[in-house]
């Protein structure tokens, strides 16, 4: 499944360090309560492509607002993908990230989706690690926090045909972020969309693009509306199987220990924590089931005891527990009874990995200031 690697050599990286760069106090008092997305660190990644030259002029440069000509066909026809990952402090005061590898690879894939140039894996981490040569020090840590790394990618020609572009470039941003749940964490209510579809068939429900992002924020406004923190989505095709929440994937947790989850069918982004939440309830010998889930089996399992625990998955809040669905004339659980305990113990075991609290059993860790 992996795409192929459209450079066969290391980008070597000019540095611009800022003038402007924080300084200590400053830098401190923001990771004292970074909140999410709010603030960000003192440089970027800028690598540029085109159709003939490729991948060049790689470089670090201070942080800051791009000169875009108004025509570039990003504004226009959405051509954008992106990533999300984190930077994890370690106890010794190390900087680590998880499976960067598996975003790279995603990140390919999702190019591909959307005609946009494919980076090859190490190129990917290695402007991961250019970022953190310089701005490591916004990795805050304090428990549970980490800085959010964004790497995204978009067509900038300036052109307002229909066509791919023939110009494109790769930015890495990052932002620091506090413990998502900073008042211990609590179950969730979500709404579920009846009206609106994420993804169809062949579209790109599995591509990290900010289209999908785009046409899911209506429906996440009716889920604020309703008291709720994020919308599920149904397939679009039957409307009965579940497929994921807007940014995160969803698991059921049966009374037997079992964990269902969507099947991948092309229509959902495949979550590289969905991923590891499989591999480790493996490893503790429980059944994984990938199928379709519908919302009939959710009301119905609750109601008999069948299903006594539901989480969502991301990278942003880790595993959250969901406590109700919503929609209309519908409503499944209770969004006062507590998280579950299986969810809440691979959500410890995967903090405890992605902080260096315990080992590294499969090899999920790359170490990025050194
Ligand atoms: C990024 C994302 C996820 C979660 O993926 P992770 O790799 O676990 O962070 C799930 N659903 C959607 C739509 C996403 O964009």
């Amino acid at each position: 499944m992996a795409a192929q690697d459209t450079t066969s050599f290391p980008l070597s990286y000019n540095l611009t360090p800022s003038t402007a760069a924080r300084a200590e106090a400053e830098r401190e008092a923001i990771l004292a309560d970074p909140g999410f997305g709010k603030h960000f660190t003192d440089h970027m990644v800028v690598v540029d492509w085109d159709v003939t030259e490729g991948w060049h002029d790689a470089r670090v440069v201070p942080y800051g607002p791009l000169q875009m000509d108004p025509a570039s066909a990003v504004l226009h026809y959405a051509q954008e993908v992106f990533e999300g990952l984190k930077a994890y402090r370690h106890a010794d005061g190390s900087i680590w990230t998880f499976r960067p590898e598996a975003n790279a690879r995603r990140l390919q894939r999702s190019a591909h989706r959307l005609a946009l140039p494919e980076l090859s894996v190490d190129d990917f981490i290695e402007s991961l690690r250019q970022l953190i040569a310089l701005d490591g020090d916004w990795v805050p840590s304090a428990p549970e926090t980490s800085l959010y790394i964004r790497p995204f990618m978009f067509a900038n020609e300036t052109f307002l045909g229909v066509r791919a572009a023939h110009r494109v470039a790769y930015y890495v941003i990052a932002s620091p972020a506090g413990a998502y749940f900073a008042q211990g964490v609590a179950p969730v209510k979500i709404w579920l969309s009846t009206e609106y579809s994420r993804a169809g068939r062949g579209g790109t429900g599995a591509a990290k693009c900010g289209g999908n992002y785009a046409s899911s924020l209506l429906p996440q406004v009716e889920a604020y509306e309703n008291g709720c923190a994020q919308v599920l989505f149904l397939d679009s095709e039957s409307g009965e199987h579940i497929d994921e929440l807007g940014g995160m994937n969803i698991f059921f947790v049966h009374k037997s220990g079992k964990l269902v989850t969507p099947a991948l069918t092309g229509a959902i982004l495949e979550g590289i924590t969905r991923d590891s939440v499989i591999t480790l309830a493996k490893d503790r010998g429980l059944e994984v089931e990938e199928r379709h889930v519908s919302i009939n089996e959710w009301k119905e399992g609750v109601a008999s005891g069948e299903i006594t625990e539901v989480f969502a998955c991301g990278t942003a809040a880790v595993i959250t527990p969901i406590g109700q669905l919503l929609g209309n004339g519908l409503s499944i659980g209770d969004a006062d009874a507590p998280a579950g305990e299986l969810t809440m113990s691979l959500r410890k075991e995967l903090t405890d990995i992605q902080y260096g609290r315990l080992p590294d059993r499969h090899g999920w860790l790359t170490r990025l200031d050194a």
